[in-house]
């Protein structure tokens, strides 16, 4: 059976909206959506990565972090593509809030994944494997990202290597990547 790993936030469920709320509340700014054109929410931020990751840690503990909402099309993706294929989640989130992961995803894709695994990451999971290591040991065919970084390293270890299209990676196209508008895209690819 075919394997693809899906990434969790800006893929499965919505971080950047209700992360930029937070982040407005805490520094008085107005930053939209659309205003993130770089995976980087520092450049976004025009802060230091250390500031950026103390909010980002921070959100963590709020109740906006725990009603994080699905993407667009997210669930009817899971549902068409869990008939193809066994599902895995690849995150690089940290360590720490694996159950809020776990019961965020039970709660919109209930019993959708066979596994999640947290790679190692900026503010991931410092001793986890890195995500194309995880592609490689899993023998996962397919990966789905918003990541355009983490898109283009998974590339060489698997068959497609998704990025869905997000304003932070609107300029982006990597090597070897498939860059997809919506999840209705990728689903296509496993029913054509
Ligand atoms: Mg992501």
């Amino acid at each position: 059976m075919k394997k693809i790993g899906i990434d969790c936030d800006g893929c499965l469920v919505d971080f950047t909206r209700p992360f930029l709320g937070y982040v407005n509340d805490r520094l008085g700014t107005d930053f939209q959506y659309e205003d993130v054109t770089d995976y980087d929410f520092e450049k976004v931020f025009g802060l230091e990565p250390s500031v950026v990751d103390e909010l980002v840690k921070s959100f963590f503990d709020t109740t906006m972090f725990r009603a994080l909402r699905p993407e667009s099309g997210a669930q009817e993706a899971i549902a068409k593509l869990r008939e193809k294929a066994e599902l895995v989640v690849v995150t690089s989130r940290p360590l720490g809030i694996e159950q809020e992961t776990y019961d965020c995803l039970e709660e919109y894709f209930p019993g959708a994944f066979s596994d999640v695994f947290f790679a190692n990451g900026r503010t991931g999971n410092t001793e986890g494997a890195s995500k194309p290591a995880i592609c490689r040991q899993l023998g996962l065919g397919y990966m789905v990202e918003d990541c355009p970084g983490h898109a283009e390293s998974c590339a060489p270890v698997v068959d497609a290597s998704f990025l869905l299209r997000r304003p932070w990676n609107e300029s982006e196209s990597p090597g070897g990547v498939v860059k997809v508008n919506t999840w209705q895209d990728i689903v296509d690819h496993f029913y054509e």
